[in-house]
């Protein structure tokens, strides 16, 4: 794909300095893919061009098609579903006549080439459709864009893009990835990835661990600079990206590659110890999954069951929802490999920068602040109910919690709660086995939820902070904005401030509480959330030696003078200084 020319061809070795968001280290060639808008040439034809601008046309609608089909096929596989109808209605949009017979018509009336028709066409065709009050009609607009950008791509010469069809292992090198787009990428053939854009606790970055992807993000302009197929060199310890590694660097970077895996099969005879510190207090250290089949990493690493399943990831890349009958059975197999431990499922959080196509949700100018999460639950109750249904009837065959993300205060609460209750009644009423007690939980990652948790604490039995979303609301930074990426601070006095509040709301009612936003993976914090009175670390899969090595060198003396210390201090950089300290202390080999 195609995306600012460089012309610069140099084989000297140079690095870029990124943010470092998934660990681990690849070399291979480049891949660059672009998805910005295309810049379409706008040029007049004559009458004797006509046949070869049709022809044109043609064969970009016949290679769209031929895409779309394999596409479909590589997605069905992926999501092991055997559902046919996924990308079915984009193949339509190939074939749709009306579409078709207006841009031959506009061709032949306008004489212009056929990139520039075809593009005014759709695009008026898409507004057409968006005006329209009918939400089918809106849902095709999304398909009608994708098929229409690749299309184009057809007509501009350029490759399709196929991140998820690879036939080689590449390191992409993008502006941007979607978590759609993330959630497609297969470990096979990606060997890593390195973008322009994005944070540490963006959904792809999150994605990323998730798959074990070696990933870095916020490289500004490095677009311009790689070419395709030049050999990079990605390390995603320190963030950094390398054009053309010598082989010094190729023997050093073997050099570190050998230490880390020591490192982890040092780890690994922890695995079957429990997550306490020296002084006996068991933190339960659970896991963070987005697709069961990462219930097998949760095991091998030793976490005690599931802490976070971010359900959404089951409704993205797909045209319809899936039904109760398929929900039920994916939480029914979490929380059957999550045994003997309990499997905490969340509901649907849909929006922000998880943007699920077939939700019908219209464009938002601000997602993180739109109608995210239970705020869309709350507004599709039917829709709602039949993720509730799936889960009451699928914890008849395991231990689930379910746990609702965005809540902002007590009312959104007491509708989820009452909506629950409905479809434990509906259940009863249909004679299907349900299992009444199921334990509810609230996130709390909304600054006005945390000021608000004495209240919320009475209507749940546990709290589980979202940090992710908590630190984003309460210092006002896009958590996905590179350009002020440093401003987003885990250790500011308000941050911790809220968590201490959270704890201590929790523990008045007798509820415990866990942390499942990527703070609690970070063994720079430990002992800090340890300190602040924290009852769970969910962390993702591969970080749950460490973190549990990190609990066992601690002991909660320690933890709580620095969190008095912490309470005290003014500044989040100082926070951290003293966080550091005693991490370094305590367990520094885990550090480098
Ligand atoms: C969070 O906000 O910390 C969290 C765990 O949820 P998500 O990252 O999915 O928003
Ligand atoms: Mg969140």
């Amino acid at each position: 794909m195609q995306g600012p020319v460089n012309q610069k061809k140099t084989t000297e070795e140079r690095s870029f300095q990124g943010i470092p968001v998934s660990e681990g280290i690849s070399h291979g060639k480049a891949l660059l893919y672009w998805q910005e808008a295309e810049q379409i040439p706008i040029h007049k034809i004559t009458v004797a061009d006509l046949p070869q601008e049709i022809g044109k046309f043609e064969t970009a609608l016949i290679a769209t098609r031929a895409e779309l089909l394999e596409i479909q096929q590589t997605i069905a596989n992926a999501i092991g579903s055997k559902d046919a109808s996924i990308f079915d209605a984009h193949l339509l949009v190939v074939e749709d006549r009306t579409l078709i017979d207006e841009v031959l018509r506009k061709l032949e009336s306008d004489l212009k080439n056929i990139e520039h028709v075809f593009d005014e066409v759709t695009e008026h065709y898409c507004k057409t459709l968006q005006a329209i009050d009918d939400p089918y009609l809106r849902e095709r607009v999304v398909d009608i864009e994708d098929v229409r950008k690749r299309v184009l791509r057809h007509l501009l010469g350029k490759q399709p893009y196929r991140l998820n069809a690879l036939e080689e292992p590449h390191i992409i090198i993008a502006h941007n990835l979607s978590p759609a787009d993330t959630a497609l990428l297969n470990r096979e053939f990606v060997l890593g990835f390195a973008t322009e854009a994005g944070s540490k606790t963006s959904h792809t970055a999150i994605i990323a661990r998730s798959l074990d992807i070696p990933a870095i993000v916020g490289l500004t302009d490095i677009y311009a600079e790689i070419r395709a197929d030049d050999m990079v060199l990605l390390d995603g310890y320190a963030g950094v990206l390398i054009l053309n590694p010598t082989s010094e660097t190729l023997d050093r970077y073997g050099k570190i590659e050998e230490q880390k895996e020591a490192a982890a099969e040092r780890l690994e005879l922890i695995r079957d110890t429990v997550s306490a510190t020296s002084d006996g207090r068991h933190i339960i250290l659970s896991a963070n999954i987005e697709w069961p089949a990462e219930l097998e990493e949760v095991h091998h690493n030793g976490a005690e069951g599931v802490g976070l399943y971010r359900t959404e990831f089951l409704f993205l890349n797909r045209p319809e929802s899936p039904t109760e009958e398929e929900q039920y059975e994916n939480y029914r197999f979490v929380a059957q490999r999550a045994k003997p431990h309990s499997a905490i499922i969340r509901s649907l959080d849909a929006g922000g920068d998880k943007f699920v196509a077939n939700l019908n949700v219209q464009e938002e100018n601000n997602p993180f602040l739109g109608c995210r999460a239970i705020r869309f639950c709350l507004q599709h109750p039917q829709f709602f109910k039949t993720q509730l249904r799936a889960l009451l009837r699928a914890a008849v065959e395991g231990n689930i919690r379910l746990m609702y993300p965005m809540i902002s205060g007590i009312t959104e609460l007491q509708q989820a709660n009452s909506l629950l209750e409905e479809a434990k009644a509906e259940l009863r009423k249909e004679g299907i086995a349900f299992y009444e007690n199921l334990e509810v939980g609230a996130m709390i990652e909304i600054p006005s939820a945390a000021l608000t948790a004495h209240i919320l604490a009475k209507e749940v039995d546990f709290f589980s902070i979202g940090t992710n979303d908590l630190i984003q609301y309460t210092v006002a930074v896009d958590r996905v904005n590179e350009h002020i990426a440093h401003l987003y601070e885990p250790t500011h006095p308000a941050v911790i401030r809220l968590i201490q509040m959270i704890i201590e709301a929790a523990h008045n009612e007798n509820i415990w509480v866990g942390v499942c936003g990527e703070m609690a993976g970070d063994i720079h914090l430990t002992p800090l959330l340890l300190g602040l009175g924290i009852d769970e670390l969910s962390v993702g899969p591969s970080l749950v030696p460490r973190v549990k090595k990190a609990v066992q060198s601690l002991n909660m003396e320690i933890c709580s003078k620095l969190a008095r210390e912490a309470l005290q201090a003014q500044s989040g950089a100082n926070i951290l200084e003293k966080c550091l300290a005693v991490a370094q202390n305590h367990y520094g080999e885990l550090l480098c």
